[in-house]
């Protein structure tokens, strides 16, 4: 899994931006960030879902810096058997400051500058904000459907500028 570098960088700003503006939904960020990747990767096969979670979880964690009012990330697992030991003491962690790392090292789930034990088929997510009543609502909501968070769609209904965090009010 290659490092995300300065032109892939500067579309994924740029895409997420444009989704942003027009107050696009998480689905179309996700598919913004897809398209990025495609473009790099002209046919050449298919994108690792590991790099995809991780470019995502970085093109959040950029795009919530660059809003100037997102403070805080939360790590979110998706609660079954499977999620790591170490991501599960990520989450339990709760917030931490948004360049901050998480107990594990890593900036983000799916970061690129982690070990590969520690990000290959990760499902974890990354929420942003100071509201911890957020990862509450969101977990409520998984257990209410009975459905596990899933990178592809976890709320395909939250403006993407909420699903930020961006709490302007
Ligand atoms: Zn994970």
């Amino acid at each position: 899994m290659g490092k995300i570098n300065e032109t892939t960088r500067g579309k994924l700003r740029e895409s997420l931006g444009e989704v942003l503006q027009a107050g696009g939904t998480y689905t179309e960020a996700y598919a913004a960030v897809q398209g990025v990747f495609e473009g790099r990767r002209g046919n050449a096969g298919t994108i690792a879902r590991t790099e995809m979670a991780g470019a995502f979880n970085y093109a959040g964690l950029d795009a919530a810096r660059q809003s100037g009012v997102v403070t805080g990330k939360s790590w979110l697992t998706t609660d079954d058997e499977l999620v790591r030991e170490s991501h599960s003491e990520c989450e339990a962690e709760g917030e931490i400051a948004v360049d901050d790392e998480f107990t594990n090292g890593l900036q983000f789930p799916g970061d690129p500058d982690g070990d590969p034990e520690d990000v290959c088929n990760c499902r974890c997510t990354l929420l942003y904000g100071t509201d911890e009543t957020r990862v509450r609502r969101l977990k409520e909501r998984v257990a209410s459907t009975g459905r596990k968070l899933r990178m592809a769609d976890p709320m395909p209904d939250v403006p993407l500028e909420e699903w930020l965090g961006c709490l302007k009010r």
